[in-house]
């Protein structure tokens, strides 16, 4: 599992991991969700943690090191991400997934780097991702630390939304622009996956396909199920429609609609479709009677429910009512 990189991200993991001491304490990886930059971090992470690194620079996987390490318990490595919510009584059931990172995290790694590390000549790693979680007081704690590192200590931030982050802390890192896959890399890879029409999900995924291993989720599966009620238009059935794109949580269905949508505005206006090319005829027909001033209004509409998306209480109701408008928008 930390040896897991992607194929088009060989080249970069090399040039780091052979950068030695040339490389800078704090690495912001970015780039778009899907591409793989956690694995990334996480294989960095190992191997520079690794008592026996292999020839390619990956971890070794067998040393005492690696053992920590997959055993989620090494001396000298930090993970920092959203906590899960715990219940009052203690149990683990029913946690909501918080969405920032806090200040507390970030003062008890400041407590944590305040120590030596566990071996005399030893790294240590501190990963730190989606790195736009942070809210603004545990950025500006972030900060300090980046601005007087610790003695050996090497900083994996993560980061989907570069625009999200304090200039300040963007100053104080070495940016890396992550790898994204060619197209033949995607489907090669899709393939290796044994996922069902890789093709598909290739396009669906923007071309960004890493998803599809942390998702239990057969995407081809479920789009067979949506497509059918969305290509209705103004005829959709809501009632109908409304569970299957529930099926899979508010967010996915808030996700579905805006691809679709986008396809269509990109059908209206004779470009090439993004996600759904092999639904061209129907998004065509749709583009034809769309209204396109109530589009712009219903995919503000959207970018607030998706805020929204993972507190709603009736998502019923809030989906509805996203479908209504939806029929709205073909006259
Ligand atoms: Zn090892």
């Amino acid at each position: 599992m930390i040896n897991n990189i992607y194929p088009w991200q060989e080249a970069l993991f090399s040039q780091w991991m052979h950068a030695g001491t040339a490389r800078h304490h704090a690495l912001l990886l970015h780039g778009k969700a899907g591409i793989g930059k956690l694995a990334f971090a996480q294989a960095m992470a190992a191997s520079l943690l690794c008592l026996q690194p292999q020839a390619n620079a990956m971890a070794c996987g067998e040393c005492g090191s690696c053992h920590w390490l997959s055993e989620g318990a090494h001396p000298d490595f930090r993970e920092i991400t959203p906590e899960d919510d715990d219940n009052a009584d203690g149990s683990k059931k029913k946690t909501r997934k918080r969405q920032q990172i806090l200040i507390d995290q970030i003062r008890a790694l400041n407590d944590y780097l305040a120590l030596t590390s566990h071996r005399v000549d030893g790294m240590r790693v501190v990963l730190i991702h989606p790195l736009e979680a942070m809210n603004v007081a545990a950025s500006n704690a972030l900060l300090k630390l980046l601005e007087e590192p610790p003695q050996r200590t090497q900083f994996l931030l993560v980061s989907h939304q570069r625009q999200a982050l304090l200039p300040t802390i963007l100053s104080r890192c070495m940016q890396v622009d992550m790898p994204v896959p060619t197209r033949e890399q995607g489907l090669q890879w899709l393939q290796a996956q044994s996922v069902t029409q890789p093709e598909w999900i290739w396009h669906y995924s923007g071309g960004a396909p890493t998803s599809v291993q942390q998702e239990d989720l057969d995407w081809y599966v479920w789009y067979q199920q949506w497509s059918p009620h969305l290509s209705r238009g103004s005829a959709m059935d809501i009632v109908a429609a409304g569970p299957v794109l529930l099926k899979q949580g508010m967010e996915h269905a808030i996700q579905v609609l805006q691809k679709w949508l986008l396809d269509i505005w990109l059908a209206r206006h004779a470009q090439p479709l993004r996600y759904h090319p092999s639904e061209a005829n129907t998004l065509q027909m749709l583009a034809a009677k769309l209204d396109v001033t109530r589009l712009l209004a219903f995919q503000q509409q959207l970018n607030r429910f998706k805020m929204t998306a993972q507190h709603s209480l009736n998502q019923e109701l809030q989906l509805e009512q996203l479908l209504l408008q939806y029929k709205k928008l073909f006259g």
